[in-house]
C-alpha cells in the first residue's frame, strides 16, 4: 500500500470517515466536523461574526476620503518628484514617504493652479496672436496677387496699344 507521509491510504480513509457532528455554539445547529473538532461554529453564525461589513464601510470611506484628497492635488501631482501635503507628508512621485514626514515645506497647491492657469491664458494668447498673424499675413498676400494681377493687365494693355500702334 502506497503512503502519503506517514499516513497510509487506508488510514485517510478512516480519518476521513470517522467525520462526526457538533452542534454550533451560536444556535445550535448541527455541523459535520471532522473527528478531532471539539467545537464549531456555524458557516453562518461565522459569518455574522467576522467584521467584513465594517471593513468594507471603512475602506469605501478611505476610498471617499482620498478622493476628496486627490481633488485637492493639482492634476499630475504623482508626477512630482516631491509633493508635499500642508500636513507634512511627502509624496516621491506620488508614492508617500513617511520617513520624509515634516522635512519640506508644503507644496503651494494655490501658486500651481495660478501658475497653470496662467500658462493656459498665455497659450491662448498665443494661439490668437497666431491666428491673426496668419490672417494678415493671407490678406497682405491676397493684395500683393492682386497687385500683381492689376500690373500684369497694365502691362497687356500696354502691349496692346503698342501693337495697335504699329
Ligand atoms: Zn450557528
Amino acid at each position: 500500500m502506497r503512503t502519503i507521509g506517514k499516513i497510509t491510504e487506508r488510514e485517510q480513509i478512516i480519518k476521513k470517515s470517522s467525520n462526526k457532528s457538533l452542534y454550533c455554539k451560536k444556535c445550535g445547529k448541527e455541523v459535520i466536523v471532522d473527528s478531532e473538532t471539539v467545537e464549531v461554529i456555524c458557516p453562518i453564525c461565522a459569518t455574522k461574526m467576522a467584521p467584513p461589513a465594517q471593513y468594507l464601510l471603512k475602506s469605501a470611506e478611505d476610498r471617499q476620503k482620498e478622493k476628496e484628497e486627490q481633488a485637492k492635488y493639482p492634476k499630475g501631482w504623482r508626477l512630482f518628484k516631491f509633493f508635499v501635503l500642508p500636513d507634512g507628508k511627502v509624496y516621491e512621485r506620488g508614492i508617500e514617504k513617511p520617513e520624509l514626514k515634516g522635512t519640506m515645506e508644503p507644496t503651494d497647491v494655490d501658486a500651481i493652479r495660478k501658475e497653470r492657469k496662467a500658462k493656459r491664458k498665455t497659450t491662448r494668447q498665443k494661439n490668437m496672436e497666431e491666428d491673426a498673424r496668419i490672417q494678415k499675413l493671407a490678406q497682405k498676400h491676397k493684395k500683393a496677387k492682386l497687385e500683381k494681377e492689376k500690373a500684369k493687365h497694365k502691362k497687356e494693355k500696354q502691349i496692346d496699344k503698342l501693337v495697335g500702334e504699329k
